[in-house]
């Protein structure tokens, strides 16, 4: 190692994969990223669904939008398409116990919010029902919004509860979802018609948006002006 390295902290480990690749301990996350790695990471650009952020052939609203009611959830931000390797990372970060995963999906997803010019007064979070806590033992979305409200520079606020759990989603129908979902989450009795401003809601995944809209549905019930919400992929 050469006496600069040691100085500068040269990193020698892709920070998804953990395969030799070397860095600057100040890179920017996708230098911190291994050529191969990125081959198989899709970042989501050009023409999007405006509400989703699924990446489509033009601005058009998606599938999954067009039976959305509007004006609750603002807009989602996603860094990626959910393409086989993010599929894979989040479950490593899910299932696991890869927690240091979140630092550098978290720093993709701030970066990619960052851009989009949309301010936000708090982060928070899609809170997991106290018995999956238990049995997975953190919160990967808790994780995430950890890490992008520190790289905003803006408070994370825990405002939300799971009181019923969700059943497996591959079990049951997108009308099913929404009715098994709904009244699933509560504002914390601090934060009840208390909250102002706007506020970003970060997960890990959107999949088909049944989730974060609720969230952003009681969060607006209790004051919040504008929800955004914030995944690492679509
Ligand atoms: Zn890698
Ligand atoms: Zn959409």
């Amino acid at each position: 190692m050469k006496w600069w390295e040691v100085l500068f902290q040269a990193k020698e480990f892709c920070c998804l994969c953990d395969h030799p690749h070397r860095n600057v301990s100040w890179a920017g996350v996708w230098e911190r990223i291994c050529p191969s790695c990125c081959l198989r990471l899709s970042p989501i650009s050009g023409p999007c669904c405006p509400l989703c952020g699924r990446q489509m052939g033009r601005v058009q609203l998606c599938g999954d939008c067009r039976q959305h009611p509007e004006g609750i959830l603002q807009c989602n931000v996603a860094v990626l398409r959910y393409t086989f390797y993010p599929k894979q990372l989040i479950r490593l970060l899910k299932y696991r116990g890869r927690e240091r995963l979140a630092v550098p999906l978290a720093e993709m997803m701030a970066e990619r919010f960052y851009e989009t010019g949309i301010r936000v007064n708090g982060v928070t979070y899609v809170p997991l029902h106290p018995e999956k806590w238990k049995e997975r033992g953190f919160n990967q979305s808790e994780r995430l919004a950890h890490q992008v409200a520190q790289q905003l520079h803006r408070p994370l606020v825990s405002t939300l509860d799971k009181i019923f759990p969700t059943p497996p989603q591959s079990q049951s129908s997108r009308r099913e979802r929404i009715a098994a979902l709904q009244g699933s989450f509560q504002v914390k009795n601090a934060y009840r018609i208390k909250l102002t401003d706007s506020w970003l809601v970060v997960d890990d995944v959107y999949t088909t948006g049944t989730t974060l809209l609720e969230c952003a549905r009681m969060l607006k019930e209790a004051g919040a002006k504008q929800v955004f919400s914030l995944t690492f992929a679509r």
